[in-house]
């Protein structure tokens, strides 16, 4: 297994206060064990990109922006490019999160462009991929994963689909307090290793990140981090307290 990831996404929250506080505790608390033992990213808001990757550049923790648009440059009043992300200190960038799916319409294909951009633009993404609550009760979790995975990856050929990392974030388990029983995540993350191995090679599947995300705690991070394909671990609002997002990056290693 590569290193262990621990991805905190900060979603719409924080200032810039608050943000710059946030990264520097958490930075100063990972000290011993962020590039050693597990890789860490936060991902904050747009706007706060610059000053957090400011207050990070001597330390180990990386930044990664929430979303990004797949066109370089132009006429596309309110978007950001990857070469921006990168300008500004970006390593990682998430693609096709539940709530930019459900809450804002991106559909594959759209996610599709933005994965593709991400990597040709030198940036690390982080494709998100899970079922509605409807969706899983009705058996339909794989088909969901299959469509997302095979549409959000079209294209990559398998020396540039490592540049990604899945994500499994199952619908239902997002900010809700309720996650996946380890045994639900780890089923998942099995299915989504053999399916890279269907649409690339066993290499190719054996050595891409697949995170698990969805109400993740100190209290069963551990438990998520025992099961044999969960690589790591994206992390939404106990990412928020630095106390929290800590002993879950400890629990990863
Ligand atoms: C997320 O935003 O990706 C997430 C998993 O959120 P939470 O940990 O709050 O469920």
């Amino acid at each position: 297994m590569s290193k262990p990831f621990v991805a905190g996404n900060w979603k719409m929250n924080t200032d810039s206060r608050g943000g710059i506080e946030l990264a520097e505790r958490i930075a100063c608390g990972s000290l011993e064990i962020v590039s050693k033992k597990v890789t860490v990213a936060v991902c904050p808001p747009f706007v706060y990109l610059g000053a957090v990757a400011n207050a990070l550049r001597a330390s180990s923790v990386a930044v990664g922006a929430q979303n990004m648009y797949f066109e370089s440059k132009g006429a596309f009043t309110g978007e950001i490019s990857a070469s921006m992300l990168k300008d500004i200190g970006c390593t990682y960038v998430l693609c096709g999160h539940s709530e930019r799916r459900h809450v804002i319409g991106e559909t594959d294909e759209l996610i599709n462009k933005k994965v593709v951009a991400a990597v040709s633009g030198g940036l690390l993404p982080i494709l998100c991929v899970g079922e509605l609550l409807a969706e899983r009760e009705a058996s339909q979790t794989e088909k969901v994963i299959t469509r997302q995975m095979k549409n959000g990856l079209a294209g990559l050929s398998a020396e540039k689909v490592l540049a990604v990392t899945v994500a499994y974030e199952p619908v239902w388990a997002i900010g809700t307090g309720r996650t996946a029983t380890q045994q639900q995540a780890q089923q998942v993350h099995d299915f989504i290793r053999r399916l890279v191995a269907e649409m690339y090679d066993d290499q190719t599947a054996a050595e891409i990140r697949i995170l698990y995300g969805g109400s993740v705690k100190p209290g069963n991070a551990a438990d998520l981090m025992s099961q044999q394909d969960i690589d790591g671990l994206l992390v939404g609002g106990a990412s928020l307290n630095a106390d929290d997002f800590l002993a879950i990056i400890q629990a990863a290693v």
